[in-house]
């Protein structure tokens, strides 16, 4: 495809629109569509192309949830759902295609039924599946552009892998607390993802949103952008994000524009590619949990059950929570003390702990806590183990009237 302007800088002027124009508009879809077809640059072919374009949101979740809507009253004419989840209430704070009735129900499904609502000329495809490495050829093959909204390391290598290895453009979006990224990712014409990030963070260094918290309201600045670089680059206006990351900041509200070089030893992409098939494991690429913690948990791992037998039995021990303030303030297991992790990590809580007591650690769901006793047994606590599930199992198993977040 030929590269309507490099210029000097590495800077991409403007691509030519990735999908042709369908053939005709309805007297409805006019009607419908009649606030885009004024403006000069979209018209009535833009409008065509929208029609016509398929476009594939991985994830209907926080990011997914503003993009699937928005493309939807756009009109992009095929809109592909990838999404294996099921709607949960702590969903809803962020979650905006989903409501309170769709608590339970397939988010793919829930989606779907959004976007009718929202426009019953869009084909909605469901594919109520994890994407990996054997379904995501097929999938992505079906489709012009990825929208990415997933929120795992795991996931976005893989889509960025796949999306670079099939030739395909995607937008993708990241989110955390109050900050936000996003940016465009066609190795034909700019970086990938690994040009930016070329290894995954080490494990336990990058909370989730699960763990870390996200401003609901995120979702929609960081999604906005994702449609909007979306309908760019199937209309062929403006200039897309593609060689530059969008960084937002929502407590000093900015934006920044960064440019992205497409790096010439990037393994996937760059001139002499080590990666030139899908990996063979992304978790395992990305690992979860550290080797050092997965050492560190094996015959030092309690249940939440255990633990409930331990306090009923009055053994000498001491519970450690080793989550943050804020989660402690949400709920906290009987008897617990509050130790971060960090502050174990970096040594400086270890002279507080007690020799000559068992040390129980738990967290929210145990990865944090196995990292905390891969640190602590490295300093000679020796007989100190972690709580399997965290608080999360302790609630589900033993104290149900307790919240979950
Ligand atoms: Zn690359």
């Amino acid at each position: 495809m030929a590269i309507s302007g490099w210029a000097s800088e590495n800077v991409v002027m403007s691509l030519p629109p990735l999908v042709e124009p369908a053939e005709s508009l309805s007297v409805d879809e006019i009607r419908r569509y009649s606030r885009h077809l004024i403006i000069p640059d979209v018209g009535v072919a833009g409008q065509k192309r929208l029609k016509n374009a398929k476009v594939l949101c991985v994830g209907a979740g926080g990011l997914g949830s503003p993009a699937l809507m928005y493309l939807a009253a756009a009109g992009v004419g095929t809109l592909g759902i990838v999404e294996f989840d099921t709607v949960d209430e702590s969903n809803l704070q962020r979650q905006i295609i989903h409501g309170q009735s769709d608590i339970g129900r397939p988010k793919a499904e829930s989606a779907a039924a959004s976007i009718r609502e929202i426009n019953p000329y869009v084909n909605v495809v469901i594919h109520n599946t994890a994407i990996d490495r054997d379904n995501v050829f097929d999938i992505f093959g079906q489709y012009d552009l990825i929208v990415d909204g997933t929120d795992n390391f795991a996931t976005r290598y893989l889509v960025n892998d796949a999306a670079v290895l099939l030739g395909k453009p995607y937008v993708w979006g990241s989110i955390y607390r109050f900050d936000g990224q996003a940016s465009v990712f066609w190795a034909e014409h700019g970086p990938c993802y690994r040009c930016l990030y070329p290894e995954p963070p080490p494990p336990g260094m990058v909370p989730s949103c699960a763990e870390g918290g996200v401003l609901g309201v995120l979702c929609a600045s960081i999604g906005a952008i994702q449609v909007t670089e979306a309908i760019k680059l199937l209309t062929g206006v403006g200039e897309p994000l593609v060689g530059s990351l969008m960084v937002y900041d929502a407590l000093e509200m900015t934006y920044r524009k960064i440019k992205v070089r497409k790096d010439p030893a990037c393994a996937l992409c760059g001139e002499n590619p080590t990666v030139t098939q899908l990996l063979e494991d992304y978790e395992d690429f990305c690992g979860a949990v550290s080797v050092e913690a997965q050492e560190a948990v094996v015959d030092s791992t309690i249940t939440a059950r255990e633990l409930k037998e331990w306090q009923d039995a009055e053994k000498d021990f001491l519970l450690v929570d080793v989550r943050e303030p804020a989660e402690f303030e949400i709920v906290r297991i009987p008897g617990s003390v509050l130790i971060p992790k960090g502050e174990i990590l970096s040594g400086e809580a270890l002279a507080t702990l007690p020799q000559d007591k068992q040390i129980v650690l738990h967290c929210k769901s145990g990865v944090r806590s196995a990292e905390a006793l891969a640190a602590l047994k490295a300093a000679g606590f020796k007989d100190a183990v972690h709580v399997q599930g965290g608080v999360l199992a302790w609630v589900k198993t033993i104290d149900p009237s307790l919240p979950s977040y």
